[in-house]
């Protein structure tokens, strides 16, 4: 290591993301075992660590506080698990960090271990300091798969010392990302009656009633584009829908007993799932009425996939001007088209970017990595932060 790619806790860090590497912290499974560590290396470190478990107690979120435990610190908050692997498209083992030329290849080596190594490699140095305010370390599970873990982290942070800002560090490259869309997912399931094709008027169509459903669902389309806010910096601008699979019916001379279909919107403000929910709810009201004359047992079902708040652009976000201190000059700030927990952080009320090192790219993919040269600009960036919280 060399040039840029140089910090005197890139050694540390380094050592960290191994340990952390070697953890298969696959989203969906057990991930106690990695915060076990973490608790471990915060012992002496942090003030105060709190956990909180999912209903089974095998996955965990942390919070820990470095610092005095006091309003208006700052969250450095990453997820723990990862994407699941196939070990045969890896062309080094995925849960063995292997270094080579610049590089640290593993999974979750940029999404997003290799941010929460270099906070870890911190903390300790942190923790000697006499912070007027706190740095929080927060950590989730289940992340990759419907985000279960952050509500449970939030909800646990009622009586908590409230961070004045948040930086959620996926993979942006350390450019710093102040919005993203939101990500509203389901499954609707419509049951009807079956009954011979010929007299259709004596059955009810679970297929026709669902395509009316989604006729309409897709008939908002320009109302929301409408609805789109000015200066919006998504493409496109304004919140979309889409329904991504359809299945139902029996056979050609078949009135279809059942139907359903997977579906999403991509809001660019919270209102905008509220209009889409409201106008999709009469829709189906008065499917409803017409379904039921024939048969009262009919009905539409829909299960929330998941439901992941978007990080809705704020010129005037502490965090944006947290990062625009740390960084210096005037970095731009950018939006991007994938979810993180951040949505969900701003709307408990914590505002929050997106910035960390590695590539989006390369995440979620066989041979992940991430730049050696971007852990050492991350370290040097998060070593600014005490600067910031020794005056209130
Ligand atoms: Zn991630």
């Amino acid at each position: 290591m060399s040039g840029t790619a140089d910090h005197p806790l890139l050694g540390d860090a380094l050592g960290i993301l191994d340990d952390l590497v070697a953890f298969p912290s696959v989203a969906l499974t057990p991930n106690v075992d990695l915060i076990g560590w973490v608790v471990d290396r915060l012992d002496g470190v942090a003030s105060d660590v709190r956990l909180s478990h999912d209903p089974t107690g095998t996955k965990a979120n942390l919070f820990a506080t470095i610092g005095p435990a006091v309003d208006g610190g700052i969250m450095l908050a990453g997820h723990s698990d990862v994407v699941p692997v196939d070990p045969g498209d890896w062309t080094t083992p995925p849960f063995e960090a292997d270094h080579c030329d610049g590089r640290v290849y593993g999974r979750g080596t940029a999404d997003m271990k290799g941010f929460v190594a270099c906070v870890l490699a911190h903390a300790p140095r942190w923790a000697a300091l006499d912070l007027e305010r706190p740095i929080h370390v927060a950590l989730t599970y289940d992340e990759e798969d419907g985000f279960h873990g952050a509500p449970v982290l939030i909800e646990s942070l009622s009586d908590a010392p409230r961070p004045a800002a948040a930086i959620v560090g996926e993979p942006t490259g350390l450019q710093v990302i102040g919005a993203h869309k939101g990500c509203y997912e389901y499954t609707t399931t419509v049951t009807g009656m079956d009954g011979h094709s010929s007299r259709p008027a004596e059955a009810v169509s679970a297929v026709h009633h669902a395509t009316r459903w989604i006729g309409e669902l897709l008939g908002l389309a320009g109302d929301l584009a409408e609805r789109a806010p000015a200066g919006s910096r998504f493409k496109p601008a304004h919140t979309t829908t889409n329904v991504g699979t359809i299945a139902g019916g029996m056979a050609r001379c078949t009135v279809a007993p059942g139907c359903s279909f997977e579906w999403e919107m991509r809001p660019v403000q919270g209102s905008d799932a509220g209009f889409v929910k409201t106008r999709m709810a009469e829709v189906e009201e008065r499917l409803l009425a017409e379904m039921r004359t024939v048969h009262p047992g009919a009905g539409f079902v829909t299960e929330v996939v998941c439901e992941i708040d978007g990080l809705e652009w704020d010129e005037d976000s502490p965090a944006i001007a947290l990062m625009r201190s740390l960084l210096g000059g005037d970095p731009e700030v950018g939006v991007v088209a994938y979810g993180t927990e951040a949505g969900l952080y701003q709307t408990a009320g914590i505002p929050s970017v997106v910035w960390g090192p590695g590539d989006i790219g390369v995440a979620h993919r066989p041979d992940e990595y991430v730049e050696v040269a971007d852990l050492a600009a991350c370290l040097s960036i998060l070593g600014r932060l005490p600067g910031h919280l020794a005056a209130g």
